[in-house]
């Protein structure tokens, strides 16, 4: 009798995994809380209004449709019983598994202060790139109809709460929305009025790039307009603004990007975590007591050669799906397993149009080239030759008339 594989998240390390096991001889059962693959890397694009939501998701089924060994089950785990080998769902629903692939991803960390992210939505899903979207349009739209400048200066007003590389690339594209590409559309408003904040608790923003790139982003988004404040924790935030020390900044304009937990099915597991709740694997990716039972991508802890943890990056997450895919074809081999070793073949982050910071193997370098290759990777990895073309083509298109695309504010009125 065949396997039954279970996967929980159709994320980069869960999609991976299945796709490997295309021609293998076991029943696959993909579970999401979605009915799609969300490629994150491109969300900030859709919460700039440069990009549709259909753009950058995949349904989970239309992903799987012709390999026949792929059941995909919409719905939200919510247990798992490591002895009796079974996940169980929130409808009431339990699946059996001989092995389990739990790749649940990550969530934004308030660290502590949940009341926050009301007023400062992360951006993670499609629809907190819409509900990012809906307050930056809705902003300047306030802002058009305020006379008095002093009264209309917190709509123009944008904080982002993290220097990674989320942060930067939504602080990017809001400065280009907000300064250049959408003024040419209001009358009353002008470019200068609008003041973007960065901000970051350590000494310098893209902490994983090494100097000089890490300085060169910053100086980059300055030149934008950007201001980024650097040692600057936030010690509260309001539905009006953010707190840092000595001054408060209005403005109903905030996200946080600012760190990440792993999901809390971790938990499930009763496996040691690290700080960040991320479950610590053995080599194999299988957890401890259990070699049937696998954790990949944002919500694995796995150690590099020189012993520091990966980071939690598409690359990543999607090695480790495929070498869970080759693992399982090896066990029902009887081969013996192999331990899991990433490939580190670069990073990079995109500041604004043609400007990305690119560290590709040692050689580091900035500006177009580096935005171009950037646009080429991301282009690559899409899932689907319809998203491919259509995100090429809007692309072409902003940067041949600065012009964003969909702008469009579905909500019926503010409170809504
Ligand atoms: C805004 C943003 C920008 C990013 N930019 C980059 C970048 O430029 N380059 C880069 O390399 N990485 C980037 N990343 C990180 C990258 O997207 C992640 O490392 C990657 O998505 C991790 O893959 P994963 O498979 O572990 O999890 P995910 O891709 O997060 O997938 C997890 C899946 O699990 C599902 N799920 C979660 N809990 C449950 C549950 N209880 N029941 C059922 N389903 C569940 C979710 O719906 C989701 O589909 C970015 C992330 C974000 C949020």
């Amino acid at each position: 009798m065949s396997k039954n594989v279970i996967i929980i998240g159709g994320g980069f390390a869960g999609i991976s995994t299945a796709q490997k096991l295309a021609s293998t001889d076991v029943d696959i059962t993909i579970i999401d809380k979605t009915n799609h693959h969300l490629f994150q890397p491109l969300l900030y694009q859709v919460a700039a209004a440069a990009l549709s939501p259909g753009d950058i998701a995949m349904p989970i089924r239309a992903i799987f449709s012709k390999q026949k060994n792929v059941e995909v089950v919409l719905g939200k785990v919510t247990g798992i019983d490591n002895e009796k080998s079974t996940v169980h769902l929130e409808n009431g629903t339990t699946h059996s598994f001989d092995y389990l692939v739990l790749a649940p991803g990550a969530q934004y960390n308030y660290f502590g202060n949940e009341d926050w992210k009301k007023h400062a939505p992360g951006l993670k899903s499609i629809s907190d790139a819409l509900d990012i979207r809906e307050r930056i349009l809705f902003s300047l739209e306030k802002a058009e109809q305020i006379d008095d400048p002093e009264k209309r200066k917190p709509y123009l007003t944008y904080v982002i709460i993290g220097g990674g590389p989320t942060g930067v690339e939504m602080a990017g594209s809001i400065a280009e929305i907000a300064k250049r590409s959408m003024m040419q559309d209001f009358r009353n408003i002008k470019p200068d009025e609008t003041k973007i904040y960065l901000i970051e608790a350590m000494d310098g923003i893209l902490n994983a790039f090494e100097d000089p790139l890490s300085k060169k982003g910053q100086k980059t988004l300055e030149d934008m307009g950007v201001e980024v404040l650097l040692e600057t924790p936030v010690k509260d935030i309001k539905k009006n603004g953010v707190e840092v020390e000595g001054r408060f900044i209005e403005t109903p304009n905030i996200v946080w990007g600012a760190g990440v937990i792993a999901s809390p099915l971790i938990k499930e597991l009763e496996v040691e975590t690290d700080r960040i709740g991320r479950a610590i694997v053995k080599p194999d990716l299988s957890i401890k007591g259990h070699s049937n039972i696998f954790v990949a991508g944002d919500a694995a802890h796995v150690k590099d050669e020189s012993g520091d943890p990966l980071p939690g990056l598409a690359p990543v997450a999607l090695q480790q799906g495929k070498f869970l895919g080759n693992l399982i074809k090896d066990d029902l081999k009887n081969k013996v397993r192999k331990e899991f070793e990433y490939v580190d073949k670069g990073t990079m982050a995109t500041i604004g149009r043609a400007k990305a910071v690119a560290d590709i193997r040692g050689f580091k370098f900035s500006g177009f080239f580096a935005w171009l290759l950037w646009g080429l990777i991301h282009i690559f990895f899409l899932i689907g030759f319809r998203n491919r073309f259509r995100v090429f083509a809007e692309w072409v298109w902003h940067y041949l008339t600065f012009k964003r695309g969909v702008r469009l504010i579905a909500k019926k009125d503010e409170d809504s």
